[in-house]
């Protein structure tokens, strides 16, 4: 058990924190830092989603008030996920990180499987690293700063500066405290004109919005339900949900411009099979990053937190009244029921609408216009209607 534990600063990073307190120990190797944290020498330090917690909090201080859940949603980048993974995976992390990571955790949650590479390095602030220090008498690395695609700090707009401390990878097994950051002293001037500065910050502001509000999975077919409400919405896709997509590519291009997607590599045309755009509207089962994600929602009009307050306005079902099937009804096949209840099919890829009409008669279909499905139902209602002779 530890004789103690460092209180973590606001929005620091669960590696920044063990560092802090592998430099208190006065211990020289990392080995004997990570055997007194994990009971083990052969965990990896890794910064973005660790692994392990529950043999870290339960080596924690008596009185130490951590939990797994709080670590992982308050420390780690899991919320910045979390999201956007399919429900499997994102339990699938989730334990990984609680216990112990077989393999490569990013490989497994098909984080990697995407072509947005993580950052290299451990990455901060000038500006909030003399705060700190005047603050707290230290600094620490910032969680946020450390999410890929976070390139500017938004509190005081600067951009990141690259430290010498690898993000992954070449220190498996180290601990290196912000304080021993041996970044550039050269500040990094990185040119970008004033709109994409100003679509950095707004991606940072979201990705913070994210890392503080620990939301669960979204089923993958409500956020094409937003996304293609707010198209209908732009006249990017007609209402019965088609989406124009050479129209949408065009319009996403000169909205973030080619310096910013690049910055990203989100870069999209028309055309091209691995155009993320025009999928991630589409029907899918798939993850896509959540920086695309985030993306999308600025495009459409939205930061983050109101994309994920948004009612959506689109009806897979269309407007009402929908027919009643019930053959020993009067209103037979007459559009007499005004209220549909949306769920979602059971791989979460359709809207699954249940019609009740008040005359008792219930339906459930994803697609109440599809004529196979009123053929059936016609002759359902015949029998039942000939049975009633
Ligand atoms: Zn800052
Ligand atoms: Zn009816």
């Amino acid at each position: 058990m530890l004789s103690f534990f460092p209180a973590p600063y606001p929005d620091e990073i669960l590696y920044s924190v063990l560092a802090r307190y592998h430099v208190r120990s006065g211990n020289v190797s990392p080995k004997v830092t990570l055997h007194e944290l994990f009971g083990s020498t052969t965990v990896t330090t890794t910064v973005d989603l660790p692994s392990h917690l529950n043999a870290l909090v339960r080596n924690l201080p008596p009185l130490s008030k951590h939990t797994v859940e709080g670590l992982i949603q308050n420390h780690t980048l899991y919320p910045f996920y979390s999201p956007f993974l399919l429900p499997e995976k994102a339990e699938l992390i989730y334990n990984s990180m609680r216990e112990h990571a077989w393999g490569d955790i990013h490989t497994r949650a098909g984080i990697m499987a995407s072509s947005l590479p993580a950052p290299n390095c451990l990455r901060f602030c000038p500006v909030c690293l003399r705060e700190d220090q005047e603050r707290y008498g230290e600094t620490y690395w910032h969680r946020l700063h450390q999410a890929p695609g976070v390139v500017v700090c938004h509190t005081h707009s600067t951009f990141l500066q690259d430290s010498g401390v690898a993000a992954r990878g070449a220190n498996k097994h180290e601990f290196i405290p912000a304080d021993e950051n041996s970044g550039s002293p050269k500040l990094r001037r990185l040119n970008h004109g004033r709109e994409t500065f100003k679509h950095l910050v707004a991606l940072a502001q979201d990705v913070e919005w994210l890392l503080n509000n620990g939301l669960p999975p979204i089923v993958s077919a409500q956020l094409q339900q937003k996304y293609k409400s707010l198209l209908i919405d732009k006249k990017l896709a007609t209402t019965t949900g088609y989406v124009r997509q050479a129209e949408l590519v065009h319009c996403f291009s000169s909205f973030f411009g080619g310096d910013l997607l690049k910055l990203l590599d989100s870069d999209v045309s028309y055309g091209r099979e691995s155009n993320w755009l025009s999928n991630i509207v589409r029907k899918h089962r798939k993850a896509f990053h959540p920086l695309r994600h985030l993306l999308l929602m600025r495009f459409l009009g939205h930061p983050a937190s109101s994309f994920f307050a948004l009612e959506t306005r689109y009806k897979p079902f269309g407007d009402g009244p929908w027919r009643c099937f019930n053959g020993a009804a009067e209103h037979y096949l007459r559009p007499v029921i005004a209220k549909v209840q949306v769920t979602w099919s059971r791989d979460a890829r359709k809207a699954l609408g249940t019609f009740s009409c008040s005359c008792g008669f219930v339906y459930s279909t994803t697609d109440p216009r599809r004529s196979a499905y009123r053929r059936r139902a016609r002759h359902l209602a015949r029998v039942s209607a000939n049975s009633k002779v």
